[in-house]
């Protein structure tokens, strides 16, 4: 039985039930854990958690668990941290007792870690997306076959993890094939256990355990391979795993915040191997996906109030790039119009809710100013001038250079980027992004110059 799946269908149900924000506060971050012996485990956020959900909702989640499973399960909750001290106690227990496999028996259904909430159903596709989303779909339909390994790459907060687990969801759901997602950092704990000597000075539970979850795998999902930077024995055994998984045509996808390039602190070798099949960048999504995206997730959120078209549109400049920050925007949003007694969701109203969240945000405006400070010191002008409507060519280049770089890099508009560049009209700047864009395919040096600058402009 896969515990998520059911999970989610109990949490589906419950959301009908109640007012969004008391889902959102009291079910959102939790997860079932395991059933046995007839008891729930269900991991929940916080210990106010255990108390509030027993007192006034422990009989809508066991009849909505016997609904799904026909069983009538006792309730344990239980904090993440308890879990872990409870897995701790039981791998001990394992240890000493026989010689068997921990946690790894034959025929014996691999824990896929994959979150079934994360699907290409509910993955918005916008232009700076595109491209990473029909690469995905694509592997999910054809695992092992056209694309190995997928290497995603993007900052943090474009929908990565999202992406992936929605190609192991595919997966799963369409073919038999055994599939595993882990994060880098999941990979050299694992490892790190495999290698730690028992008291007869090998750890042959662990060792077999290790390669019997990584090898004997269809599709392995990879997230966060920055995080193996560093970590030299561990980058060894990822490079063994990937040849056999790779050698026997299994799919690879990888995801990391940077390009293999510049994952320098990865290995030659791993970063050439990474560069075999298909690397696709992931963008900051674009305005008009940022308005899709709150749009949906409002719907998705079953939210009973509307939230009027001048807000959306407030949030989508104000915040962003990361989705995360934009999500999180809608749930404090709702939540202070909760707490002011359900007040109407106005756009002055999300002004105050959010003006925290949004002097705290990545402010896009700090991006224009960043890739023009880093532009004019290439070219050696002042930050003046390349905010300036000064139409002398060596300044004038410069600022076609920076406005392209805004509106490459960052989800801003033409209208805001020609506020920033001396209240220049949006066809200027259009036309400017556009001569730039065309100069660059014929144009080895500028090329080369906007790449550079690329670089040194880094994470926006
Ligand atoms: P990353 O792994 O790149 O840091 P995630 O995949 O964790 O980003 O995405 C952060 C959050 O934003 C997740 O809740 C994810 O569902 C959501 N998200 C990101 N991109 C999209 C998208 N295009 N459509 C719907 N949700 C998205
Ligand atoms: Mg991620």
């Amino acid at each position: 039985m896969n515990y998520d799946i059911v999970w989610s269908k109990v949490l589906e149900q419950i959301k009908n039930d109640l007012s969004s924000i008391s889902y959102i506060t009291w079910f959102q971050d939790t997860k079932l854990y395991k059933f046995e012996n007839e008891k729930a485990y269900i991991i929940v956020p916080m210990q106010i958690h255990k108390k509030h959900l027993i007192d006034n909702y422990s009989e809508l989640i066991i009849s909505k668990l016997q609904e799904i499973t026909n069983t009538s399960y006792e309730l344990i909750l239980l904090l993440n941290e308890e879990i872990v001290e409870e897995e701790e106690k039981k791998k001990q227990e394992v240890k000493t007792s026989t010689n068997e496999n921990i946690g790894f028996k034959e025929n014996e259904n691999v824990n896929n870690n994959l979150n079934p909430k994360y699907l290409f159903d509910n993955f918005i596709v916008g232009n700076s997306n595109k491209f990473a989303h029909a690469a995905a779909l694509s592997v999910a339909e054809n695992p092992g076959h056209m694309y190995n390994p997928l290497f995603l790459y993007g900052n943090s907060g474009l929908g990565k993890t999202h992406l992936m687990h929605a190609i192991g969801n595919y997966i799963v759901e369409n073919t038999n094939k055994r599939v595993l997602y882990v994060t880098s950092e999941q990979f050299r704990q694992d490892f790190v256990k495999a290698n730690r000597k028992d008291d007869s000075g090998t750890n042959f539970n662990y060792i077999d355990f290790f390669k019997n979850k990584y090898r004997n795998i269809d599709v392995l999902l990879i997230d966060d391979i920055q995080f193996l930077g560093g970590a030299g024995k561990s980058q060894e055994e990822f490079f063994h795993t990937f040849n056999n998984l790779y050698n026997d045509s299994k799919q690879i996808i990888i995801s990391s915040d940077r390009s293999p390039t510049d994952l320098k602190l990865l290995e030659d070798r791993l970063r050439t191997r990474f560069t075999w099949g298909l690397t696709v960048n992931i963008y900051p999504p674009e305005y008009a996906l940022k308005t899709e995206i709150l749009k949906k997730k409002i719907i998705a959120g079953n939210f009973e109030q509307d939230i009027p078209d001048d807000v959306i549109e407030y949030i989508a400049s104000n915040i962003g790039p990361d989705v995360r920050q934009l999500e999180g925007s809608v749930t404090r949003l709702l939540a202070y119009s909760a707490i002011m007694g359900g007040e109407a969701i106005t756009l002055d109203l999300a002004i105050e809710a959010l003006k925290d969240f949004i002097s705290k945000g990545i402010g896009e405006k700090n991006d224009i100013q960043r890739i023009q400070k880093i532009v004019s010191e290439y070219f050696q002008i002042s930050m003046e001038d390349i905010r300036s409507k000064k139409r002398s060519s060596n300044i004038s280049f410069p600022r076609q250079i920076a406005m392209y770089l805004c509106r490459a890099m960052t989800s801003e508009s033409f209208p805001k980027i020609g506020t920033e560049f001396g209240g220049k009209d949006h066809s200027t700047v259009m036309h400017s992004v556009e001569k730039i864009e065309n100069e660059i395919k014929t144009n080895k040096d500028l090329a080369n110059i906007v790449e550079k600058l690329k670089k040194d402009i880094g994470v926006v």
